[in-house]
This record gives structure tokens, C-alpha cells and sequence, in this order.
């Protein structure tokens, strides 16, 4: 293939992925932008066998086989909600390639053009030192991230004492290390440089917990674009240098929105270690867990929404955990026919992922312009009858306004306590992801509806379609 050709064909992979993100920003063209990215996809895989030199062996298509096979058979089986430890799992996994392919490079570098053993160009050590560094970070970064998010418990994800100071160091360390390498090419400066940077990516990501995950997930996907990006210069591939600068700016872009809507600054989030004290939120629930809420049944929820003329729906994790989106759409259905404008609220780290929400609304064919923006509709609530809260809680904790010691003060909140009633669909008085006790559950305008969400609004629609009370 000539070189004129696979330019092309690299620069029209490069604007398959552009069409895929613009298509990915909303539900509506969600499918044409996947579309558009299998797409790109295949293109730059295809020219990069096709470039002229490249010897097809049996092992690269094994690998391919295995790992494509592997991510169809995930992705047919994963569940929606196990999906934001997917998505960090498979950072990982790039953070690693991008270490692999630097040590690669260093050993063989007149495979990749880039000088002998002992004399590579000055350039390529510093992509290749940038690449090990992020991509090392991110592979150990993601592994705390994914076991996060899987709930998973062990010492190794517990924060050191003094642990900031001993990022300090340890980030210093690294910087220095990277120094080394880049100037020298030495091959200790390598390996220890792997070994720091490896560290710092485990240690970075353990004093980060509670609300703040959202934003660590989306800072690591940025990560592992850079250091794609960083390979894509290593290996002088022009689709590999977009496709990671693309991953790259839009991981950084969708951090900064999910700050914005946490009213955290980045530096905050990392330097900060939000979320630690979340202990202390859940230990303080746990003393009041014994004071009086009042609770009622589906048949009670159905008498008050009938006569309702206005309806807010505040879904969060425990929609999607229930798979409770298509009752809800039929539930807000009826509601309509008795004459109630119903609305949804969306917060914007609602779920466990990014327009988690929205994705699911959208499969269950809720009309797009009834779901909206907590800037949107927060004012709303105050002249709202029925604030109905299905499987969402930190995102309505007015500790965030109320607490400062709270691990969540200072993020924006649904003002749903400001509606005449407030509906909770949730299974039992336990906390959300946080782990800060929700002092809406003991409020008087507040009815708690114990149960399933999926069951709760099935039970409802019943109560609704046969008269009620
Ligand atoms: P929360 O985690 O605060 O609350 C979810 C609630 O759903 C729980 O209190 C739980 O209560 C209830 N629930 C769970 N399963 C069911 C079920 N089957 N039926 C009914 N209720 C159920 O979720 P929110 O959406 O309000 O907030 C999101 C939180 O997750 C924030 O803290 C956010 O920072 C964090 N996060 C968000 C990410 C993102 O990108 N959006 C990523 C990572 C974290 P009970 O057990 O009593 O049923």
C-alpha cells in the first residue's frame, strides 16, 4: 500500500471517530456514532496490516481473535449497571499497552526506526518515557478505580497515613526518574520509572472515594488517551496519535463538565481525597436509623400522584440497578392521561456512569424534551406537588448544602425537598454510594416507599388503572 493511501485511509479513520463522538453526545444518534466508531475502526486496523513491511504472523491474528472475541463476549453479557468498572477495566488495559509497546521500543528501537540500542533519539525517549509514565499510572490507576466501583474491600485500597505528602514525594520521584531516562536512555531509568510511576497510579486513586469516582473515572479515560497518543509516536502512527488526542481532550472535557457539576475544581478532587470521611457520615446515619419516617404503600403513592397536577421524577442508581425504566415510562404514562404534567430531573452524576440516566430513559422511549437538566428544572421544584425519587439519593442530600464536614458539601443537589410531597422508592433507609445519611427520609413532607423500584411502579400502575384508593 503506498504511503499516499494509507494517510488517506488514516485520515478517514480519524474522521469516523470525530462523526462517532458528535454522535455519542446525545441518545438520538448514540447507535449512528457507535456505528461510525466500529467503523473508523476497522479502517485503521486494515491499513495497519496492509502498511508495506508488515509480516501478518499467526500470533498477531490470535491476539486479535482472542482479544476481539473476549470484548464481544463481555459486552453481550455485561450487565448496564456493571458498566462504569468496565469502562475502568478496559482503561487499564490501554494504560498496560502503552508500557508494553515503550518497552518494546526501548529493546528493538530499529524496528520502530527510532535509532540502535544505547543511541535512540533523543525525541522518541521522551514520547516513550511520556508513555510508559501515563500509561503505568493509569493501568494501576484504573485496577483501584474498577475495584472501587465493584465494592470491593481490601487494606491495599485503604489510604496510607500522610498519604498526600507521600504522593508529594513519590511524584517528585517520578519526575526526576523521567528526567533521567530522557536525557540518558538508561535502562535502570526504565525500569524504575515503571515501577514509581506504577505506585503513584495505585496511591493517586486510593484517598479518592465516595461522590467524587465520576470524576476519576473520566480523568483516567483521559490518561489512557494521552498515553495511546504518546504510542501512536513511538510507533509513527498517525490514527493511533488522533485516536488518543481525541480520547485524550474529550476524557479531559467530560472531567471538567463533571466538576463543574460536582462544584469541584480538578485539582480539589485529586489533591483532596474527598469521600474519606465518608465512614464518619455513614457511623453518624447509623445512630439516627432509629428515628420515626413515614412510610406508605404503592396504592398510597398512586392516590397522591393521581391527584397531583404536576410530577417530577428524580431517577437515580436504583432505577438502573431495578431495570425499573420501562414500568416508570408507563406509570408516567397514566399519570399524564389523569391529567399531571410529568417531568424527569436529571442530575449530572446521577448512576454510576456518565448520561447513565439518559441512557436508560432514552431505551425506554421516554420523549426527549420531558427529560431535563438539574440548571433546567431545580427552580421547578418549589411549585411542584410530587417530587417522586426512584432509587436516587446523594444526588437530593441537602447535606451537601447544609454540612460542611460532609464528603459531599459543596456539590449541587435537586431541590426535590421543596416539592409538597417527596415519593423515596428505595429498599431500605441505607445510604447511596457516599455513604452520608440523607436527612430527607425524616422530613414531614417526605413518604418513604419501601421496595423494588421495578415492583414499586408496577404496583402503582396497578393501584393507578384500578381506581386507587
Ligand atoms: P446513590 O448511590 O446515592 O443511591 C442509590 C440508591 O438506590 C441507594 O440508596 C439504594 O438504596 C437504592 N437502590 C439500590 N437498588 C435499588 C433497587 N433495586 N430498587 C430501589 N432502590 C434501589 O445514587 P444516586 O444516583 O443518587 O447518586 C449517584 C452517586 O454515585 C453519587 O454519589 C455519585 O457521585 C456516585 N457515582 C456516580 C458516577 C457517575 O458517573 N454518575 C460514577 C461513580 C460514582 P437501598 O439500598 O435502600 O435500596
Amino acid at each position: 500500500m503506498s504511503s499516499t493511501l494509507s494517510a488517506l485511509l488514516y485520515l478517514a479513520a480519524s474522521v469516523a471517530f470525530i462523526m462517532s463522538l458528535r454522535g455519542l453526545s446525545s441518545p438520538e444518534t448514540a447507535r449512528a456514532g457507535n456505528f461510525w466508531g466500529i467503523a473508523g475502526m476497522a479502517i485503521a486496523v486494515l491499513t495497519t496490516l496492509a502498511q508495506p513491511g508488515m509480516q501478518v504472523s499467526l500470533w498477531m491474528l490470535l491476539a486479535m481473535a482472542i482479544g476481539g472475541g473476549g470484548g464481544l463476549y463481555i459486552a453481550a453479557r455485561i450487565e448496564m449497571t456493571a458498566l462504569p468498572q468496565l469502562v475502568a477495566a478496559f482503561h487499564s488495559l490501554v494504560g498496560l499497552a502503552a508500557v508494553l509497546v515503550a518497552v518494546a521500543a526501548f529493546y528493538s528501537p530499529a524496528s520502530f526506526g527510532i535509532g540502535v540500542p544505547g543511541a535512540i533519539k533523543l525525541g522518541s525517549l521522551i514520547e516513550m518515557g511520556l508513555g510508559t509514565a501515563i500509561g503505568a499510572i493509569t493501568f494501576t490507576g484504573s485496577i483501584v478505580a474498577f475495584a472501587k466501583l465493584q465494592g470491593l474491600r481490601s487494606r491495599a485500597l485503604e489510604a496510607l497515613p500522610m498519604q498526600h505528602q507521600i504522593n508529594a514525594v513519590l511524584a517528585a520521584t517520578c519526575v526526576v526518574l523521567l528526567a533521567w531516562f530522557c536525557l540518558t536512555g538508561n535502562e535502570a531509568a526504565l525500569w524504575l520509572l515503571i515501577l514509581a510511576t506504577l505506585v503513584m497510579g495505585w496511591f493517586l486513586i486510593i484517598p479518592i472515594g465516595g461522590a467524587d469516582m465520576p470524576v476519576v473515572v473520566s480523568m483516567l479515560n483521559s490518561y489512557s488517551g494521552w498515553a495511546a497518543c504518546g504510542i501512536g509516536f513511538t510507533l509513527q502512527n498517525t490514527a493511533l496519535i488522533v485516536t488518543g488526542a481525541l480520547v485524550g481532550s474529550s476524557g479531559a472535557i467530560l472531567s471538567y463538565v463533571m466538576c463543574k457539576g460536582m462544584n469541584r475544581s480538578i485539582f480539589n478532587v485529586i489533591l483532596g481525597g474527598f469521600g474519606t470521611d465518608a465512614s464518619a457520615g455513614a457511623a453518624a446515619g447509623a445512630a439516627k436509623e432509629q428515628r420515626p419516617v413515614k412510610s406508605g404503600s404503592a396504592e398510597d403513592a398512586a392516590f397522591i400522584m393521581k391527584n397531583a397536577a404536576s410530577v417530577i421524577i428524580v431517577p437515580g442508581y436504583g432505577m438502573a440497578v431495578a431495570q425499573a425504566q420501562h414500568a416508570l415510562r408507563e406509570m408516567a404514562d397514566m399519570l399524564k392521561k389523569e391529567g399531571a404534567t410529568v417531568r424527569y430531573a436529571i442530575h449530572p452524576v446521577a448512576g454510576r456512569m456518565p448520561g447513565h440516566m439518559n441512557v436508560l430513559l432514552a431505551e425506554a422511549n421516554v420523549p426527549y424534551d420531558e427529560v431535563l437538566e438539574l440548571d433546567e428544572i431545580n427552580r421547578d421544584f418549589a411549585q411542584t406537588d410530587v417530587a417522586f425519587v426512584i432509587g436516587a439519593n446523594d444526588v437530593t442530600n441537602p447535606a451537601a448544602k447544609n454540612d460542611p464536614k460532609s464528603s459531599i458539601y459543596g456539590m449541587p443537589i435537586l431541590d426535590v425537598e421543596k416539592a409538597k410531597t417527596v415519593l423515596f422508592v428505595k429498599r431500605s433507609m441505607a445510604t447511596g454510594y457516599a455513604g452520608v445519611e440523607n436527612e430527607l427520609f425524616f422530613r414531614d413532607n417526605t413518604m418513604m416507599l419501601f421496595g423494588d423500584a421495578k415492583k414499586v411502579c408496577e404496583e402503582v400502575v396497578k393501584s393507578i388503572g384500578g381506581g386507587g384508593h
